[in-house]
């Protein structure tokens, strides 16, 4: 009998969340039925979302059951296929969760996808080539709709979702301008993935700071913002849009923890006419095989470039999901199941 761990939401978060919340459970794994695939997960995504699933609160999504595996896409490969349509040895993505195995129903659509390892790392299929990165190509191309010789700016910038913006945005012949937490991230986002110039917020910690270093950074002002993180990075930012420009609401990772996020600079929206909309990647599924046929060929021809934080087990991933709500990550974070 194979013997599955997983790690389970114990109870929800009243604040901040905490190592408690989660508990690490041992149970034997299910056999086989009809449809069914076994996958062995060699990695787990630990994305900003999951905090807002921890919590029994109005989402654009259905809180997690509590004493249910935490949701979370998975990267892997087939070890048992009683579907026609997957081979033991397939390499695959799908929604396993936070967990060392997953019994796939591989008929339901879109639960589970054969990826292909030639040319792209299969890590990355949780990243770039994955939903970050589609991600990242939706806001980019389908809300803000950045055009040549525009200037754009995009917060948490060496992360999953950012690091692809940045380079998307240069890809389009536009100036990027990355906000990042720290000198090695900003030298990174710089250096190595081409950004024009990044702004270390943890040096910039007021509206007034962040808005004198964002006039040297974007001389020509904003016309399209990609916003993570909200709060006093955000309100800097819409000081400085331009007339008409667009704002891509992705995330607010600053308020996830239940912090207030005011927008002071709320003035500017009237007075640039401003254009803003929040998105969510997964409600725009018939853009993901482009954006993913793009992403790909980015990566396989290094075009495109990207950086992963690996947690090296799954009792480490509680701690590793904690960090990544406070910048402790370097790129994507990633779980290392095998
Ligand atoms: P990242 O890899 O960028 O990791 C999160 C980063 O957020 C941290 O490394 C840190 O970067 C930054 N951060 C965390 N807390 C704060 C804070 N209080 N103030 C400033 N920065 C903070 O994560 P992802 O790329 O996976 O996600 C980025 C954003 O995109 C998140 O808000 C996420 O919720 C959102 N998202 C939205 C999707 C959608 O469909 N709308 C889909 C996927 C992601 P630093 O140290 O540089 O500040």
């Amino acid at each position: 009998m194979t013997l599955n761990r997983r790690i389970v939401l114990a109870s929800r978060p009243q604040a901040e969340a905490r190592l408690d919340n989660f508990r690490l459970e041992t149970v034997p794994l299910p056999a086989l039925q009809d449809g069914q695939v076994l996958v062995r997960h060699h990695f787990l995504s630990l994305d900003p979302y999951m905090r807002g699933r921890m919590n029994d609160s109005k989402n654009y999504a259905a809180p997690q059951p509590l004493d249910a595996v935490m949701i979370g896409g998975t990267v892997g490969e087939v070890a048992d296929s009683r579907h026609p349509a997957f081979a033991v040895g397939d390499k695959v993505v799908g929604m396993g969760g936070w967990q060392e195995w997953s019994v796939v129903d591989a008929g339901t659509p879109g639960v589970l996808r054969k990826v292909d390892v030639s040319g792209v790392p299969l890590s990355a299929y949780l990243g770039t080539v994955g939903m970050p990165g589609v991600t990242a190509w939706v806001g980019l191309s389908h809300i803000i709709e950045a055009k040549q010789g525009q200037t754009i700016v995009v917060d948490a910038a060496s992360g999953a979702v950012g690091s692809v913006v940045g380079q998307l945005a240069k890809a389009r012949g536009c100036r990027a301008v990355g906000i990042a937490g720290g000198a090695d991230k900003c030298a990174y986002v710089v250096e190595e993935l081409g950004f024009d110039a990044c702004i270390d917020h943890k040096a910039h910690r007021d509206v007034e700071s962040l808005g004198a270093a964002l006039d040297a950074a974007a001389p020509q002002g904003v016309d399209g913002c990609f916003e993570n993180v909200g709060g006093v990075i955000f309100d800097a930012v819409l000081s400085r849009m331009n007339a008409f420009g667009r704002v891509a609401i992705c995330g607010l990772i600053s308020g996830y923890d239940g912090q207030a996020l005011g927008i002071a600079n709320a003035r500017v929206l009237l007075t640039q006419r401003l254009c803003l909309q929040g998105f969510i990647v997964s409600e725009h599924m018939p853009l993901w095989p482009l954006a993913l046929k793009e992403l790909g060929g980015l990566v396989a021809t290094g075009r495109l470039k990207y950086r992963e934080t690996i947690a090296p087990n799954l009792e480490a991933a509680p701690a590793a999901f904690l960090g990544l709500l406070k910048g402790a990550n370097f790129g994507k974070q990633l779980v290392k199941l095998l």
